[in-house]
């Protein structure tokens, strides 16, 4: 296939794999910044959204209002003005953190809201820009080449023949169990697999319905609420808050990982069984069982909660690995999918960057996506270390160790910090006054000369 003839960065063939979280925001945020030609490929037919809830945080709703997507999310999504952690057994609350001042503080709300409200924003998103297109039950199967043009080969079910694509640059958003990151490193590394860190921990996400709520009025009055509660208990916890314009409870658990401890490491969900996940919760209070005994039998969605080790690279050729493909995290901070939509931010940023007279030098581009590393690994890395920490310390059984971390819960985030990471003021500034994309600008020069 002949070398692309571009004149111009901003025609460069772009292509992303997977339209998940990732995916999504990097298309659109390439189409923002004036990127001509990008191609996203994604094995499922459509979307597919999970039935569960996410948490969208300021520092996403920032790149999120530059694509133009945020108020389509607002409309819909609780703005949370504060979180209250309980003890899982008593319902007694360990800390209750007020966040009125959060849009004041980092200029944008933090918001919860249903995944298909995120996921499908972003979508419409993408659907109104001319220049990217969709190509959706067509799985990247191989790479056969990472510079100085990817040369990707698709297996689409709608032809028998696999058929090849040449791209510019290819943005892989595949997720946790993403093949570009074992082709990628298999080529820069001769790695012949990744190390994965086993959490032990699993979780059951669970929606329910004002309907199924309403005999319940302690759990319809937190339906109508705009706080976040943290139920917390040895080895396990349970999250919850309102969706849907307050028409659904999202729930989501950790536990202990028992069901998956000995599955292949290919298996990912499965059915749960409402049985077993009582007894995972029997210690809790009654509020929570009555919670959890709403849930349809035969509804159970389990999932293993799956990280890696640090990789040794993001980059190889012109290729680059976004989201959970090189930074999959434990969902105890609610970063997962903000820091994959930062990544596509940051990548257009950088990559809009290519002088027109380099676009087709390769150390120029290589370079270049090494800037986005250099951005977002020692961040993103740090975000999952929190993530893991703030489980551990959640999880604690009885002992000096709780003891501590209760009196610290106490002070209900007055001092500058909680132990539940995703609440603590220290935390949040940390993360939510983080403008990666300004950064990216400002910092290219300087990141691009040291490499
Ligand atoms: C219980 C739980 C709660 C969470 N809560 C939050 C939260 O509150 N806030 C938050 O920000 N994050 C949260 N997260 C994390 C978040 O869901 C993930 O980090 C995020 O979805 C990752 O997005 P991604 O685009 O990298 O990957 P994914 O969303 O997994 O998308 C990958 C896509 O690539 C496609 N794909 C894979 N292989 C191929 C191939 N070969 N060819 C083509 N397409 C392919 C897949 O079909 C998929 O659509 C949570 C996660 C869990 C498990």
């Amino acid at each position: 296939m002949p070398h692309s003839t571009t004149a111009d960065v901003y025609d460069l063939r772009i292509v992303v794999i997977g339209a998940g979280m990732g995916g999504l925001g990097t298309a659109l945020a390439f189409a923002k910044k004036g990127f001509k030609n990008i191609n996203v490929y994604e094995t499922a037919s459509n979307l597919g959204f999970v039935g569960a809830g996410i948490q969208m945080p300021p520092n996403v709703m920032r790149v999120l209002g530059r694509l133009g997507v945020a108020a389509e999310i607002e409309a819909e999504a609780t703005n949370v003005q504060a979180t209250s952690i309980r003890q899982g057994s008593t319902n007694e609350e360990l800390a209750h953190v007020a966040m009125p001042d959060i849009r004041e503080k980092y200029g944008f709300p933090h918001l919860t809201g249903h995944r298909s409200n995120l996921a499908g924003s972003l979508y419409n998103g993408c659907l109104k820009e001319p220049s990217i297109k969709f190509h959706f039950s067509t799985s990247l199967v191989n790479i056969t080449s990472f510079s100085p043009k990817p040369t990707l080969v698709f297996k689409s079910r709608d032809q028998p023949q696999e058929f090849t694509v040449e791209a510019d640059i290819l943005l892989s958003a595949d997720g946790i169990k993403s093949p570009t990151r074992s082709l990628l490193l298999r080529a820069s590394h001769n790695l012949t697999q990744t190390e994965e860190e086993d959490t032990g921990q699993a979780a059951y996400r669970i929606m329910l319905h004002r309907s199924q709520l309403a005999p319940f009025p302690e759990l319809i009055s937190l339906l109508d609420s705009d706080t976040v509660v943290r139920w917390v208990g040895e080895r396990r916890h349970i999250i919850a808050y309102p969706v849907s314009n307050h028409n659904i409870y999202n729930i989501s658990t950790a536990h202990p990982d028992t069901n998956f401890a000995s599955a292949t490491s290919a298996t990912y969900t499965t059915k749960g069984s409402k049985s077993q996940m009582l007894s995972v919760f029997e210690t809790f209070c009654p509020l929570v069982q009555d919670m959890l005994n709403l849930v349809p039998d035969g509804e159970v969605c389990e999932w293993k909660l799956r990280i890696h080790k640090p990789l040794p690279t993001w980059v190889h050729g012109s290729v680059a690995l976004v989201g959970d493909a090189c930074h999959a995290t434990l969902p105890h901070l609610s970063q997962g999918a903000a820091m994959a939509i930062e990544d596509g931010a940051v990548l257009a940023e950088v990559v809009s960057k290519i002088p027109a007279d380099k676009i087709n030098d390769q150390e120029t581009v290589t370079k270049t996506l090494k800037v986005y590393e250099l951005l977002r690994k020692p961040h993103c890395t740090a975000l999952v270390d929190l993530a893991t920490h703030s489980g551990r310390v959640l999880h604690l059984g009885e002992g000096k160790a709780k003891e501590e971390r209760d009196k610290q819960f106490k002070e209900n985030g007055k001092s500058g910090s909680v132990p539940d990471k995703w609440a603590s003021p220290d935390v949040q500034k940390m993360i939510y006054a983080n403008d990666c994309v300004k950064e990216a600008g400002e910092r290219f020069g300087e990141l691009f000369a040291s490499l």
